[in-house]
This record gives C-alpha cells, structure tokens and sequence, in this order.
C-alpha cells in the first residue's frame, strides 16, 4: 500500500513563506494499492494538484472518494478536481450520512451557480454518491472499515486493510469527554462511563494500525481554550497511538496557524518527553504534502 499526501492543513488553507515545507492546503490523502482503484481520503484543496497527477496516469480509471466529513476544509478542493470532468473515469463518493441533506444535496451546494461555475449535473465523470455509516465494504480487494468519531458535525474515520496492511486516517477529532461534569453524581458518573466507553472503541477500532494518520491540531496548552471545536491536541494524539500499539503516527490536520518552524518544535518536543526506552515508543512524523509512505 503507497500512501501520499497531498494536503495536510486543518480549517483553511494556508499558503505562505511560513508553511511552505509542510505546506498550507486542506486534507487531502492518496492510497494506491497495486491493481486496484484508487482511493482518495478527503477533498480538501490539496485534490487539486492530485487530480492533475491523476490524468497524466493512463491506468487510473476508477477513483472511490472516502471524505472524513463535508466541513468546507474537506470539500472545497472537489470542484478543481480534474478527472470530475471526463468520461473516462468512474468516480464513487462516500460520506456519512446527514439527516436532512443527503451527500449529492450537500456537495452540489458547493458548486450552485452562485459559487462555482459548472454544476454537478454538468460533469462529464460517471459520479456516484453513497451516503454511509459504520459500515465495513470492499474496495477491490481492499477492506474499509468506519466509525464515527466525535466532531461537532457527524465525521467518520477510515480504516483500510490490504495484502496484510492497515491505515488508518482519524481526522477531526477531539478527546471524548464526560459531558456531565457539571451534573449530579448519578449524572456525572454516567457521563464518565459514556467517555470511557466511547474512547475504548476508538481505540480498538485503531488497535495495531501499521500507520496512523490523527489530528493533532492543537498543543495541550491551546486545547484548554478551544474545548468542542473538534480537535485533538499533540499529546492526547500520541498517547492514543501508543495505547493502541500504532505502528507508526503521522500527526496531521496542522493548524493553519503553525508555523514549520512551530511544527519542528512541537515533533521534538513530544519525541523527548515520549521516547524514553522504557515508554513504548511509537515512531511519529509530522504529515508533510508528498510525503510518500509505502507499507
Ligand atoms: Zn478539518
Ligand atoms: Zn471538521
């Protein structure tokens, strides 16, 4: 399995002197599996560049769009997505299920003629929508496995397996937590069971991952102040990683903000407090756009 990013920039993108060895654009995450369709983890602005890439490879013909979720960092590359735009390729877009507006309403909003100027129904690809929920289906011969993880909007996180692999990408996600700490004791102690159980599935569903993509927006400092915005800070990130025996951790969904410099101190910062022989430590890098990973 080759994995490659190609945008790893949380919330907005965010070109500039300061983040150009990181690079400023939104999620965007390429799994190539020998013989197989390719599959794309979210349509953040870096697609674009990917698309482009995608059309000079004549054996590309079906590409299966995995989005976490359809927050605008997650979708707003879709419509400069290149291949969109002949017939020669099959294009099938997951995302999970909303209750008022399926994947096909929400996606075709983005490109209303008041803020882009070709419409879905006007795109020469054969496209199709699937809105989906945890749910374990084939892609070729690669297994993709979902579940729900905890962000203000519903988002799903991605497991795929193949030829004895696994990766995992976890985007846009924050730290369960007992959201009756202010309730009664009966209250309070369930909401602490709730947490606990919601975190211990999460992370069975990343148990063993040969490599982990997670948000790590935030440092543990910044998350005091941004408590239910989504997003999970550097340490929680890590720790998870290690409960679960991950492989290896990418740390991703950089905040726009976050200098290269910034994100070098945050990556030492963790390896010296969390490298010691005895702490299990699992191998961390910061996601980088074309970094290539081969499992
Ligand atoms: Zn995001
Ligand atoms: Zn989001």
């Amino acid at each position: 399995m080759q994995i490659q990013f190609w945008g790893v920039r949380g919330s907005i993108p965010s070109p500039g002197p300061d983040t150009a060895q990181f690079g400023g654009n939104t999620p965007c995450v390429e799994v190539r599996n020998e013989g197989e369709p390719l599959i794309i983890l979210d349509a953040g602005s870096g697609i674009r560049k990917l698309g482009l890439s995608i059309i000079k490879d004549p054996s590309v013909t079906e590409i299966h769009i995995l989005l976490s979720h359809t927050h605008w960092d997650h979708i707003q590359g879709l419509p400069f997505f290149a291949p969109l735009f002949s017939p020669k390729y099959t294009i099938k877009l997951y995302g999970p299920v909303h209750y008022s507006k399926n994947l096909e309403q929400i996606l075709s909003l983005q490109m209303d003629y008041t803020y882009f100027p070709v419409r879905v129904e006007e795109l020469a690809s054969k496209l199709s929508f699937h809105d989906i929920s945890e749910h374990e289906f084939m892609i070729g011969k690669a297994g993709v496995k979902t579940q729900f993880v905890n962000h203000p909007v519903v988002c799903l996180t991605y497991r795929i397996a193949f030829n004895g692999k696994t990766f995992v990408y976890l985007t846009d996600h924050e730290p369960y937590r007992n959201l009756f700490d202010d309730g009664d004791e009966v209250n309070r102690e369930e909401g602490r069971l709730v947490a606990a159980e919601q975190t211990e599935s999460l992370i069975k569903f990343i148990e063993g991952a040969d490599l982990l993509c997670m948000d790590a927006q935030y440092t543990p400092e910044e998350y005091k102040s941004r408590i239910g915005w989504g997003h999970s800070h550097v340490d929680y990130t890590y720790s998870a990683a290690r409960e679960a025996g991950v492989k290896e951790l990418i740390l991703f969904h950089h905040d726009p903000d976050r200098s290269d410099a910034e994100l070098q101190r945050i990556l030492s910062g963790l390896q010296d407090r969390s490298w010691s022989p005895m702490s299990g430590a699992v191998p961390v890098r910061l996601a980088r756009e074309r970094l290539v990973i081969t499992l």
